[in-house]
């Protein structure tokens, strides 16, 4: 009976091609993103920088944020390549909270997504909701 509720614009699952389309847009982001971390690496090489051209204030400057750029890095890495297990697994785009497909609008927007927009919602309300009690709780504390 529950047939007749209208179902508003739920998202369908994915159709092998569009997966394939995915598929080869994440491929090319973890390739770009290899390239970049390659080139950052290549920058660093002591033997290609001329050392005493670089005062050693900016030098540590520089290290600090290359470091930091890749630990950035990694971590998109990281979702990519998730992704693209979950696509081998046939579970790209599912939710992995509640199961639902994320949809295509939303993998369109942020292919390495793994929660539908719904969690996503409940997650980050979640989020403000524990920092809220937290500066309620710093607040009291003063
Ligand atoms: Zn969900």
């Amino acid at each position: 009976m529950a047939k007749g509720k209208s179902t508003v614009d739920e998202p369908k699952r994915l159709t092998a091609k569009e997966l394939k389309e995915f598929e080869k847009l994440l491929l090319e982001r973890r390739k770009t993103l290899l390239d970049q971390a390659r080139a950052t690496l290549e920058d660093q090489d002591p033997e290609v920088r001329a050392p005493d051209e670089v005062d050693q204030a900016s030098k540590e400057y520089d290290k600090s944020f290359e470091y930091r750029m890749r630990d950035r890095e990694k971590f998109l890495l990281r979702k990519i390549e998730k992704a693209l297990v979950r696509i081998s697994d046939k579970e790209y785009d599912l939710c992995e909270s509640c199961g639902n497909p994320i949809g295509k609008k939303r993998l369109s927007a942020r292919p390495e997504a793994t929660y539908c927009i719904i969690c996503k919602e409940e997650q980050e309300r979640k989020e403000k909701m524990f920092q809220k009690k937290r500066q309620l709780r710093a607040t009291i504390d003063f």
